[in-house]
């Protein structure tokens, strides 16, 4: 899904979020500047931030020398962008920090600072790539063995979509 131009709400504190332009990326992301310093990116955009390496200049930039208030991280939160109940899990297989995420849209919703320590638990994307593989073959078992072929991303998408289905129905 495309970058969402509308105006959203926070999911968490529910104050209007700021757009913050990425002019290397040709993207905006939400960030509720005015609330908790949560950040709301649209379906993949986290990809482009969530390794050490990557710039998040411009995200540090307008968050800098700002208070936040704090957000309740233990509610459901609903997706600003379609409307959908959000889904919380672990941001890896490391089990540490929990993000919410919209099976629907792909939208990512990151509690203020979890983006810096989701970026501090894997070095590479292929340590981290490896890891979700991992993670995968441990629950479809050896029987499957051959999906090991695929690329962790649609290895992913395969099982976003089944998840996906089961918590419709
Ligand atoms: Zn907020
Ligand atoms: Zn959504």
């Amino acid at each position: 899904m495309s970058d969402n131009l509308n105006e959203i709400n926070c999911p968490a504190c529910h104050n209007k979020m700021t757009k913050i332009y990425i002019p290397e990326l040709k993207i905006n992301i939400d960030i509720c500047l005015d609330g908790c310093g949560g950040i709301y990116f649209d379906n993949r955009e986290m990809n482009r931030f969530d390794e050490n390496k990557e710039d998040i200049s411009h995200i540090l930039e307008a968050i800098k020398d700002k208070k936040f208030i704090e957000a309740d991280e233990s509610e459901t939160r609903v997706c600003p962008v379609c409307g959908h109940n959000m889904v919380k899990h672990f941001s890896s297989d490391k089990q540490e920090i929990e993000i919410d995420e919209c099976y629907s849209c792909g939208g990512i919703f990151l509690d203020n600072k979890e983006l810096g320590k989701i970026r501090a638990e894997y070095e590479t994307e292929e340590e981290r790539d490896k890891a979700v593989r991992d993670d995968i073959l441990a629950v479809i078992g050896p029987e499957l063995e051959g999906l090991k072929e695929y690329r962790p991303s649609i290895l992913k998408s395969i099982f976003d979509s089944i998840f996906t289905k089961f918590a419709s129905m």
